[in-house]
């Protein structure tokens, strides 16, 4: 259909190979960009090209040829975007939205200017600056750059935990009392039709700030539901996206809406659409670049999506021989990103459980994690007598 179509990713982690799937049904090539040669997509595109997505002189090369270019990670050069959309190369979402949203504060900003409800912080650089400004504690510290999965994040709770701040460019926000996580995704094409994926609900891991599990629809009542998709809609409109967003969102204790942060690319909260969904956030990516209709974004199933890490480097074949036992569920799906080097806390890949409600999905999650989480502990206690 599209054989001629050329598109190019910044980065070829696990969320680049799964957009490779849905290329597949389009007939169209996928090239990818990435510094490591083991990067799970660079198994199954069309072309790979060793660079760095950070460096102006690899994107540049990279994306000359290219009828496309769309990222899977926010970590890339957006000056060398900017030259390649001038030479006529489209690029999705545009450089001015990957800029906006690198920083976090700058994002944080953007998103106030535009009247979308987020959590109240200030910028900070390094211990004096907090402990300048104590009377906002307790409260949580985020780098504003490189941050991801938990990492750059921390409460300071006193004066104390501030000697152990980062000595960077940092977001001291108010400390949310937080009821519920959710994460939207939204479609939005050149014509600015829109397509919204139902709230999907996050749990998160309190002490490392990783997600647990997620499940889909959310367990949330209606009107924080209508409230999490306009906002997440108005999200989209502000940056006046050609792509799509994941935007995260806390409920707090009084049930307020706030933006806790955005992703303008697939997104892991949104691995549930391959299975739970009419139409994937992956393939809906590729018709938004192709020019295609926008897809249809509503869950055929209820779902729960379980990460599934690496808790230490020598548990790669523990890990596998589980999958064994998962797969005797039906509706279960295992998603495998094939990374050469684990590492501990390294999402290895996911599964995703399909039922035909949520309490279903959920109880038989419960068994797929306590599989998951019997391998986690044999491998930590071998680990540690070892
Ligand atoms: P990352 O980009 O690493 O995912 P996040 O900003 O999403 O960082 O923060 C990670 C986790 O830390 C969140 O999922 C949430 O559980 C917790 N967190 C983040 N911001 C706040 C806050 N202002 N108040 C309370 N907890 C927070």
């Amino acid at each position: 259909m599209h054989r001629e179509m050329k598109i190019g990713v910044l980065g070829g982690g696990q969320l680049g190979a799964m957009l490779i799937r849905s290329a597949i049904d389009f007939g169209v090539e996928i090239y990818i960009l990435d510094k490591d040669p083991h990067a799970p997509a660079s198994h199954y595109c069309t072309g790979f090209v060793l660079g760095d997505p950070m460096s102006y002189n690899d994107v540049i090369d990279f994306g000359t040829d290219m009828d496309a270019i769309t990222i899977e990670k926010e970590a890339v050069d957006t000056k060398a975007l900017k030259e390649l959309q001038k030479r006529g190369v489209s690029i999705y979402p545009s450089p001015d939205t990957i800029e906006i949203i690198q920083n976090k504060f700058i994002q944080k900003k953007f998103l106030q200017n535009n009247n979308i409800p987020v959590v109240p912080a200030i910028a900070t650089w390094g211990v004096a600056d907090i402990i300048a400004n104590k009377h906002r504690l307790p409260a949580c510290l985020k780098l504003c750059t490189q941050g991801y999965d938990g990492r750059g994040v921390m409460i300071i709770r006193d004066e104390r935990d501030a000697l152990t701040a980062f000595e960077e460019p940092s977001l001291l926000e108010d400390l949310v009392d937080i009821k519920h996580e959710l994460s939207v995704i939204v479609c939005r094409n050149e014509k600015g039709d829109i397509e919204c994926y139902d709230p999907v609900m996050m749990i998160v891991n309190k002490e490392r700030h990783v997600l647990d599990f997620q499940l889909c629809p959310a367990q949330i009542n209606r009107a924080i539901s209508l409230q999490a998709r306009e906002i997440a809609i108005n999200v989209a409109e502000s940056f006046n996206l050609v792509g799509i967003v994941a935007v995260e969102l806390f409920v707090t204790a009084n049930d307020e809406v706030l933006v806790n942060e955005i992703a303008p690319r697939p997104h892991n909260s949104g691995h549930h659409t391959i299975e739970a969904c009419a139409t994937s956030q992956f393939e809906q990516l590729l018709r938004i670049i192709m020019g295609l209709p926008l897809g249809d974004a509503r869950h055929i199933a209820a779902s729960v999506m379980i990460n599934i890490l690496e808790p230490c480097s020598d548990t790669k074949s523990d890990i596998k021989g589980a999958l064994r036992h998962i797969l005797c569920f039906n509706g279960v799906y295992v998603h495998w990103y094939g990374k050469h080097k684990g590492k501990k806390g390294r999402k290895m890949g996911h599964i995703t459980i399909t039922e035909n409600n949520i309490e279903n999905a959920l109880s038989k999650a419960a068994n797929i994690r306590h599989i998951l989480t019997n391998i986690y502990e044999r491998s930590e206690s071998r680990n540690n007598n070892g």
